[in-house]
């Protein structure tokens, strides 16, 4: 490290304003990585979560770039992980998603226009002014009771266009335990990024 300073500033006290840096720069290093789950390598043993629960991950050589059997993820490893993971997760999510959307809708006579999948960084759903309804297809990763808690949120919101009381009313009454499951969200949610 190259420090330039006032030649009257003794060698003694440069070194401590070094030292006191230094550690500093150590400390938030250190915050930094313990924050950060290291990233993925997909590697055999990995351990991957599926509708709130983690399955290990095993290598095969041929079939789907990814396999769910109830036990285990088996990735083909022809296929790069990450996209093998994504492909996997957006197929599920679908599956699970649509017939819950109908179910909500139809019982509590909501309507909405058109519903699309995305893995988004910052959102887990919306809905448009004109009631098109997005969902993060990550949420696959999430107990079911989480998937619910987001699609009717954004039920709730072709109603509602805001977070007022009314709208918590219509949410409370989809979902009477929505808050639980928007905690355990709030706690998994850099977890449920890290693919
Ligand atoms: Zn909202």
């Amino acid at each position: 490290m190259l420090v330039r300073a006032p030649m009257r500033l003794s060698v003694r006290r440069i070194e401590h304003f070094i030292n006191e840096k230094q550690n500093w720069i150590q400390k938030k290093q250190a915050e930094i990585k313990s924050k950060i789950p290291p990233k993925q390598d997909y590697a055999s043993g990995n351990q991957y979560l599926f509708l709130g629960e983690r399955y290990p991950l095993l290598h095969i050589e041929s079939g789907n770039p990814l396999n769910f059997d109830g036990q285990s993820f088996q990735l083909n490893i022809q296929h790069k992980g990450n996209k093998a993971f994504h492909w996997f997760y957006k197929k599920e999510f679908i599956k699970t998603a649509i017939p819950l959307l109908e179910q909500f809708a139809e019982k509590h006579g909501l309507n909405y226009k058109e519903v699309r999948f995305k893995a988004q960084k910052s959102r887990w759903g919306s809905c448009s002014a004109s009631n098109n309804i997005n969902l993060n297809y990550l949420l696959i990763m999430a107990p079911i009771s989480v998937i619910e808690m987001v699609i009717a949120h954004e039920l709730a919101h072709t109603v509602h266009k805001n977070h007022s009381k009314v709208f918590y009313e219509l949410l409370t009454t989809m979902m009477p335990e929505h808050k639980q499951a928007d905690v355990w969200l709030k706690q998994h949610s850099r977890l449920l990024h890290n693919l």
